[in-house]
């Protein structure tokens, strides 16, 4: 952490996800911003009680924000499914359970036989990435940047790459997985890439 970097450039990120600060770390240093994770100041993991990314985002936020009284950014993301009308959403990471070591092929599994007998066209589905920017715990006007990748659901998995439902997510553009996509082409159109992309100039044009 360097004391030099103004107040309003000093991000803390609500995720104990070393993939992500990363991500972010990566985004936002090349434009003059330092990202340090929540763990660094020992905060706790919020509690999701939301019941939409938004909401659960905002909680993950304003609880950094309180606890290191600087601005905090934290992110929510999953899939969504038409046929099961929006599910799992929210609960994308826990849809087979709790967590376990092998807790997105259980999801993955979940999802197939949830999706059992229908066909190509009624497979629709997207995955969404809410980013949230708040400048201190009472913001009454946190930043909000949402991004979404279309898809369809495919009737078994494919592919190495990626992490959670990837395997299972055709990429129309791609005519492939998300799970056969480099990290930079998945970067390029994921739902995370967009939202990414939308806060780098909202912040910007905010400070
Ligand atoms: P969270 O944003 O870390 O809470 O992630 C929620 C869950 O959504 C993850 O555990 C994955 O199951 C799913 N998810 C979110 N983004 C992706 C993605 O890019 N690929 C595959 N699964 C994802």
């Amino acid at each position: 952490m360097t004391d030099k970097t103004p107040r309003a450039r000093r991000i803390v990120l609500a995720s104990g996800n070393a993939g992500k600060l990363k991500e972010f770390q990566s985004l936002l240093g090349d434009a003059g911003f330092e990202v340090i994770p929540q763990s660094e100041f020992n905060v706790s993991d919020a509690e999701e009680t939301g019941l939409s990314f938004v909401e659960n985002a905002i909680l993950k936020a304003r609880h950094a924000c309180r606890a290191t009284g600087l601005p905090a950014l934290a992110d929510d993301s999953g899939l969504e499914v038409d046929a099961l009308l929006g599910k799992p959403g929210i609960y994308s990471s826990r849809f087979a359970g709790e967590d376990g070591p092998d807790k997105d092929s259980a999801n993955n599994q979940k999802l197939l036989n949830s999706l059992q007998g229908l066909a190509q066209a009624e497979r629709s589905a997207r995955f969404q990435c809410v980013l949230v920017y708040m400048r201190h715990a009472e913001d009454p006007t946190p930043l909000i940047c949402q991004g979404s990748w279309e898809g369809q659901i495919l009737h078994k998995i494919s592919g190495e790459g990626g992490f959670g439902y990837d395997p299972l997510f055709y990429v129309p553009e791609h005519d492939c997985s998300a799970a056969e996509l480099s990290k930079s082409e998945k970067n390029a159109i994921s739902h995370r890439g967009k939202a990414m992309q939308q806060l780098l100039s909202q912040l910007e044009r905010l400070l």
